[in-house]
């Protein structure tokens, strides 16, 4: 039997088109093999938002490479777009590139063709069970000074609303409890019936028992009456993730983000006003430029929004991206140490949120069934939720429980099930 290997580099997006691939290969017969020992087919999905990430997709290559023959390995992925002569030097000529614009009808037929599989059928690309993955946008034009992608992942495209809609009816058909709907910019979406609310909206009207959300939304594309209109959805997950990236006006503007600390707060008071729900972002730290008071301004928007969870990040330059040609950088101790500060007050905030929860109770979609009794799952307002099942209750996979916590740490809750 053939077989394969698909290695995962960066976002959901690079997780959705891996995990199609990997269905497709299935279905055609190939078997997933965990090492590159004798192995058919390999496909590395790679990205180039951040250098580790990219270093460690070059360096499986260059294992792969050892392992079987260049017209064997697959590369595609933000550093196929970029970087595909260094993959070519790695692997040799032979090695199959496949752009990160590509969408996934090209990535399936291109690694149809080169396994040499018979065509599949159209399916519903999904990731983990029980979570769904649909893609709404691809590509993005809205230029961020620090990212890659629009260069990386080309034009921005919406998917059809229809194939949207049906892939998710067919979701929840096949038992799938979580819908995650992915743009890199998913605001931008557009479509005859409105924007992304009114898909949402469309979306919340499918019969069955689910839960919805969506990544990423851009705060300069989202109105307050949008988030107000979304927080009225029956099926949608109590949590927004709005990436705010810094806290000062002025490296706002550097950052091309096109909006402002005032329209952000007032996007932010919207999820604040109902307190079932919980809101995340992202911050950069050591923006080219940024000064001590700009980084006094992070700190302090942190502060006042009480973030839930912060994906903290230290500026690095990008090759080919506007902010790595900025001439004042901030030097690598100062980002190092703006770094652990906000690091403690984003810990310390992560942990006040959890411990706020003790005593009280949450809906929780069953992620993972333990051996031991212990699951583990996501509550309806993005958190971790680890719990026991009383009398050695069978929770399985996919599963809507009741939770009541008797715990709160920085990465999440713990509980014991009470349904
Ligand atoms: S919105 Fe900005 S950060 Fe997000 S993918 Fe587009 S350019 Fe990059």
């Amino acid at each position: 039997m053939p077989t394969f290997v698909v290695k995962t580099f960066g976002c959901q997006f690079n997780e959705l088109y891996s995990a199609s691939v990997t269905e497709m290969l299935e279905r055609a017969g190939y078997e997933q093999s965990r090492t590159l020992d004798r192995v058919s087919l390999v496909v590395i999905n790679t990205c180039a938002v951040r250098e580790k990430a990219q270093e460690k997709a070059f360096s499986f290559l260059g294992e792969a490479a050892t392992a079987v023959d260049a017209s064997r390995i697959v590369f595609m992925g933000c550093s196929a777009t970029l970087d595909q002569e260094r993959a070519k030097r790695i692997a040799g000529h032979e090695v199959h590139i496949i752009p990160g614009s590509a969408g996934i009808e090209e990535v399936l037929a291109r690694v149809q063709a080169i396994a040499a599989c018979a065509p599949a059928e159209p399916m519903v690309p999904h990731s983990l069970f029980p979570t769904a993955d649909i893609e709404l946008v691809r590509g993005c034009e809205s230029y961020c000074t620090y990212c890659i992608v629009p260069r990386a992942r080309g034009r921005e495209t919406a998917v059809d609303a229809e194939v949207v809609l049906r892939q998710a009816k067919d979701s929840i058909q096949h038992g799938f409890r979580e819908l995650l709907l992915l743009g890199q910019n998913i605001n931008r979406y557009h479509w005859s019936g409105g924007g992304l609310i009114e898909l949402l909206s469309a979306l919340d009207r499918l019969d069955g028992e689910f839960w919805f959300w969506f990544l990423s939304p851009h705060p300069a594309y989202f109105q307050r009456a949008e988030v107000q209109r979304l927080m009225q959805l029956e099926h949608v997950e109590h949590h927004v993730h709005l990436p705010l990236q810094s806290g000062s006006d002025g490296i706002l503007k550097r950052m091309n983000r096109r909006y402002s600390m005032a329209d952000y707060d007032a996007l932010a008071g919207a999820v604040r006003s109902d307190s079932r729900w919980t809101l995340t972002t992202d911050i950069i730290v050591g923006f080219p430029g940024e000064t001590d008071e700009d980084f006094e301004a992070t700190v302090a928007a942190v502060r006042r929004h009480q973030f839930d969870g912060v994906f903290l990040a230290k500026y690095s330059d990008r090759p080919g991206t506007p902010a790595s040609a900025m001439p004042d950088k901030v030097p690598q101790k100062t980002i190092d140490e703006r770094h652990s500060v906000l690091l403690q007050v984003v810990r310390d905030l992560s942990l006040q949120s959890n411990a706020a929860m003790i005593g009280g109770s949450v809906d929780v979609l069953v992620l993972t069934a333990g051996a031991s009794g212990d699951t583990f799952g996501k509550s309806r307002d993005g958190r971790n939720v680890w719990f026991e099942d009383q009398g050695r209750l069978s929770h399985p996979v996919g599963s809507f429980v009741r939770v009541d916590i008797n715990h709160g740490s920085r990465e999440g809750l713990y509980g014991i099930c009470s349904t």
